[in-house]
């Protein structure tokens, strides 16, 4: 799951609209992951954060075809 560093996050709510799992949610202007959810590592959240407040941390790999 994304790492929220929650100092950064500004509660904006962008990245609990864009996730498609559902995987995240807003919790005291925070945005927290919701652990029970499936997280399929789109990094949309990553993307769309304006303040940097989240890491996937994992490599996306572009394969060669
Ligand atoms: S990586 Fe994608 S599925 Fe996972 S929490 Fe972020 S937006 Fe949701
Ligand atoms: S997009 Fe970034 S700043 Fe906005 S709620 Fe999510 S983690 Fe916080």
């Amino acid at each position: 799951m994304p790492e929220i560093i929650r100092e950064l996050c500004n509660g904006c709510g962008l990245c609990v609209a864009v996730c498609s799992c559902k995987g995240l949610v807003l919790i005291d202007n925070v945005a927290t992951v919701v652990e029970t959810v499936e997280c399929d590592y789109c990094t949309q959240c990553e993307a769309v954060c304006p303040t940097g407040a989240i890491r996937c941390p994992y490599e996306i790999v572009v394969g060669e075809s």
